[in-house]
């Protein structure tokens, strides 16, 4: 295989646009489809605070790195790098090691919120209680919420996140699935500025999970490669097939779910002029759509559960 730019040997295919890239055009083609994003998302930005959530995995390294690339021109604006401390043994260790080796090479802020002392409790508690739960969905819940409340503790303008297009694809089609309009329309990347809510910031939205991996690669991201114990109890797994095997049969699939979300946002907002401010969760002050916000509904649940005692 052969660049189609400039005919060095190619090092990756990218079949929904009929191209195959050397490394260098390749690198080139992610960092401006990401500058191209950025702008989009977050016009004029000149200065203020820019909040990057950081796992330590590929996808929020690449958004780290390429967040700093964009603004390291800016000194008007400031950079934080937040991770989430969910308490998951044997793996989030790894994670906040390889991020903390990132934001040091970078020489941007990191700080570590732990749920154990935000909200009292770990998802290793809370999976190991209830054995037949999927702790993801409490996992994304409390550290959406976690990351929220820490990115306006920095007094951040925008949250970035590492959402690649496999991501927002999965998603685009599970709100669809699931009927559930008002999730798609709040999906990141935001359209609407809503009381409490950091603007949330998706610059990967373009490329593609293996693409992310491979820019990572190429620049040398430290990484941790570990994968989370309960990574193949999530929901998310069978969306993840599908939309792979839609994407092997028609390229272009992810991208076509993008636009089809993008034209129902901006249909929905035309016609709603704005969305409804959310309510005030009763129990956390938190922004809600009900009157508990749904981290506070799951640590209800979760400290109900019966614990269950360890077996030697
Ligand atoms: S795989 Fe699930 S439990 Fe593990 S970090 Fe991700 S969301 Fe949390
Ligand atoms: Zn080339
Ligand atoms: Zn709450």
């Amino acid at each position: 295989m052969r660049c189609s730019t400039c005919d060095a040997p190619a090092v990756i295919d990218q079949p929904y646009r009929g191209a195959h890239l050397c490394a260098s055009h390749f690198r080139e083609s992610v960092e401006e489809r990401v500058r191209r994003e950025m702008h989009r998302q977050l016009p004029r930005f000149g200065h203020g605070t820019v909040a990057v959530a950081l796992s330590g995995g590929k996808d929020s390294g690449v958004a780290l790195t390429l967040a700093h690339r964009y603004f390291r021109r800016r000194p008007t604006v400031r950079m934080v790098a937040l991770s989430v401390d969910e308490g998951i043994d044997g793996y989030r260790a790894g994670t906040l090691k390889a991020a903390r080796a990132l934001t040091d090479s970078l020489g941007v802020e990191h700080r570590v919120v732990s749920a154990e002392e935000a909200i009292g409790t770990t998802i290793d508690r809370t999976a190991s209680n209830l054995p037949g739960t999927v702790p993801c969905s409490f996992c994304g819940v409390w550290r959406r919420q976690l990351l929220n409340r820490a990115a306006r503790d920095v007094g951040a303008d925008a949250l970035v996140l590492g959402f690649n297009l496999d991501d927002l694809a999965q998603t685009v089609l599970m709100n669809l699935v699931r009927g559930d309009l008002d999730r798609l329309v709040r999906m990141a990347p935001h359209r609407v500025r809503q009381p409490g809510l950091v603007p949330r910031v998706a610059p990967l939205a373009l490329i593609p999970e293996r693409e992310v991996f491979l820019y990572a690669q190429l620049k040398r991201i430290p990484l941790d490669h570990g994968e989370c114990p309960y990574a193949g109890r999530a929901a998310r797994n069978l969306f993840r097939e599908v939309v792979w095997q839609l994407e092997e049969a028609q390229p272009g699939t992810r991208q076509s779910l993008l636009k089809t979300h993008e034209r129902l946002v901006t249909r929905f907002l035309a016609q709603e002029a704005s969305l409804a401010a959310p309510e005030r969760c009763r129990a956390c002050g938190e922004p809600a759509a009900t009157e508990l916000c749904r981290a506070c509904e799951y640590l209800e649940i979760a400290r109900t559960l019966p614990s269950i005692p360890e077996t030697s």
